[in-house]
């Protein structure tokens, strides 16, 4: 099962993937998540990075498509994946559909969670890291998931705060990516929706309203999927 997953920022689509990767046992590959290792670990690829990442703007293409494209080619792959982060932009949707219709491979289910950019803004406000595991949900905003005092709520691990969720001007900026219907994240989405009605529904197009709590979102996620 080939999966794409779009949501803005903070509609919960880190907590909503790890579901979907354990029901199909496939990788939930997350470009921030590759990228921030990168940084943590002091490589090229991140010290590259990292600059775009604190001010909210998009990693290049040139840097980001090639890693990802690189990423799928890997043994865990093989029977599918679960995309997350990537496409975000009109190129980035284009060149990974083309990549995959050469390699034979197809996109079976988009998913979208739909989220007013307010809502979104708060919620990365309260978002809050567990050290241990980056998919335990933590937000000092949000009762159902907030955290033990200053602790995971579901490991008791440390719990930090990324440097760009704390920045209300990268997330207006990452924000404006998103919600972009010509170039942005909204115009990859747009593509693939395009791409679904020219051919009678694949790949099978999954909107979700991310504006209930984490349950309620999650059930309706796997009621859809079937
Ligand atoms: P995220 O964890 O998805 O919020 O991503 C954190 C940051 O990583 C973004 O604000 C971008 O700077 C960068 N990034 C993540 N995915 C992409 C992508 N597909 N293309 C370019 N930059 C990306």
């Amino acid at each position: 099962m080939n999966i794409l997953f779009f949501g803005p920022n903070g509609s919960g689509k880190g907590t909503q993937g790890a579901i979907v990767k354990e029901k199909y046992g496939i990788p939930h590959i997350e470009t921030g998540v590759i990228f921030r290792e990168n940084i943590s670990k002091g490589t090229a690829l991140g010290k590259e990075a990292k600059g775009y990442i604190d001010r909210g703007e998009l990693v290049p293409d040139s840097i980001t498509i090639p890693m990802i494209l690189d990423r799928l080619k890997q043994s865990d792959c093989k029977n599918g994946w679960l995309l997350d982060g990537f496409p975000r932009n009109l190129t980035q949707a284009q060149e990974l559909d083309k990549a995959l219709g050469k390699a034979g491979i197809k996109t079976d289910v988009v998913i979208e969670i739909v989220l007013d950019r307010e809502i979104a803004k708060n919620r990365i406000m309260g978002r809050r890291l567990c050290v241990k595991d980056n998919n335990h949900p933590n937000n000092i905003f949000i009762d159902a998931i907030k955290p033990n005092g200053d602790k995971c709520r579901v490991c008791g691990g440390d719990l930090k705060t990324r440097s760009d969720d704390q920045d209300e001007g990268a997330i207006d900026k990452r924000h404006n990516i998103y919600y972009d219907p010509k170039t942005g994240t909204m115009a990859a989405i747009i593509y693939f929706k395009n791409l679904s009605a020219k051919s009678k529904g694949a790949p099978r197009i999954i909107e979700l309203n991310g504006k209930p709590g984490v349950k309620e979102v999650s059930a309706d996620l796997l009621k859809k999927l079937g």
